[in-house]
């Protein structure tokens, strides 16, 4: 293991930004491009603002963001104590939402699909909601490879 960062904040939206800027600067270690990092950043905000807004709905409780590197492996968990999924199969389905009408679109899982390389979701009701993504940086360390990106 290269990197390991474990943080543990209160699940309000205010945290939201310093839990995706944190990964994004462990994530960095691994040498991504912009867009990669956009990427990350983009997927931490959705797996955050779910655990606060669907697992802490009407309530208050801490959410926790774990970050490691392994070789060329960014994995990011971020994981609440909060109502967990009924069926989990159906809520990540693209544009499926428990929040109608506040502008939610139910995109949140897609999106972190899309951004990632593999996304994993374990839920229990009532005990809360495991998110845990991986992302892989490919380096250059082959010469040949580089002097094709070069040309
Ligand atoms: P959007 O992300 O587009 O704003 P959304 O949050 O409803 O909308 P998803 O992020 O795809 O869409 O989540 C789909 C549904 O899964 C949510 O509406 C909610 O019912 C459930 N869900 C997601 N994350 C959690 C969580 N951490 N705890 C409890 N329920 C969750
Ligand atoms: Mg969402």
């Amino acid at each position: 293991m290269k990197n390991y960062l474990k943080m543990s904040f209160m699940g309000i939206s205010e945290n939201e930004a310093t839990a995706r800027t944190a990964a994004a600067a462990v994530f960095s270690e691994l040498n991504p491009t912009i867009e990669q990092i956009a990427d990350v950043r983009t997927a931490v905000s959705e797996a955050v603002t779910n655990a606060i807004v669907h697992g802490y709905r009407g309530t208050s409780g801490m959410v926790e963001m774990e970050c490691s590197i392994m070789g060329d492996i960014f994995t990011v968990i971020v994981s609440d104590k909060g109502c967990g999924i009924e069926n989990l199969e159906l809520a990540m389905q693209p544009f499926y939402t428990t929040a109608k009408g506040e502008e939610r679109t139910g995109i949140g899982f897609a999106v972190m699909q899309a951004f990632m390389d593999n996304l994993e979701v374990t839920s229990e009701i009532g005990k809360g909601t495991k998110v845990t993504m991986k992302k892989r940086v490919k380096a250059f360390d082959d010469v040949s490879e580089l002097s094709a990106v070069r040309c």
